[in-house]
């Protein structure tokens, strides 16, 4: 994991002041470090049942279709409003300040699917603990959550209740 971390750059006061930016663009760039990454992400859930993987908008995509190609299931994405163009259900939910949306095909998923949620950072919680609520909308079930980094001080897994979450690394400051 230390060869993940040290491809991990902290970017002080983005996108606002005192906030400390987890910049994955270098590890994505080392095809090692990608490789590990994406086999650690899926490791616990290979062989087990599941029909898809679902990704946030934009770094859940980058993640999400490698570990849904290397678990040969489809990759379904949650997008910003107004991206995607066929009918789509929808959720809000609260930022810090304001609120954000989420959207999905109708037809993305069913209630025979069950699907691994990734993304690249749980923070707050509130984007992951949404998008589980989306996908449950369209009558699937969510298998477990997944993200390459978890913010331990947001206590984002409180949000996620007794789901089951998978994080690669865990950062306390
Ligand atoms: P949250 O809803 O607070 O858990 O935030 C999670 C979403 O915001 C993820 O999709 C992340 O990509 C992004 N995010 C939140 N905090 C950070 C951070 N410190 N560094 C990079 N991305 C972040």
């Amino acid at each position: 994991m230390k060869r993940l971390k040290a491809r991990i750059r902290d970017i002080p006061d983005f996108p606002k002041p005192g906030i400390v930016f987890k910049d994955i663009t270098p590890l994505v760039k080392d095809p090692s470090a990608l490789r590990l990454a994406i086999h650690q992400l899926l490791h616990p859930f290979l062989g087990e049942d599941l029909t898809a993987v679902v990704g946030m908008e934009a770094r859940g995509f980058i993640f999400g279709s490698l570990v849904a190609w290397e678990l040969g299931v489809g990759f379904i994405p949650l997008r910003k409003p107004g991206k995607l163009p066929y009918d789509v259900q929808s959720i809000s939910y609260d930022l810090e300040y304001g609120s954000a949306s989420l959207e999905v095909h109708v037809d993305a998923l069913g209630k025979e699917d069950r699907v691994l949620m990734i993304d690249d950072v749980l923070a707050t919680g509130g984007t992951a603990s949404a998008s589980c609520a989306l996908v449950e909308k369209l009558g699937a079930e969510i298998a477990a959550c997944a993200f390459v980094i978890e913010l331990d001080t947001l206590q984002g897994r409180k949000q996620l209740g007794n789901r089951r979450i998978h994080s690669l690394l865990h950062y306390q400051d």
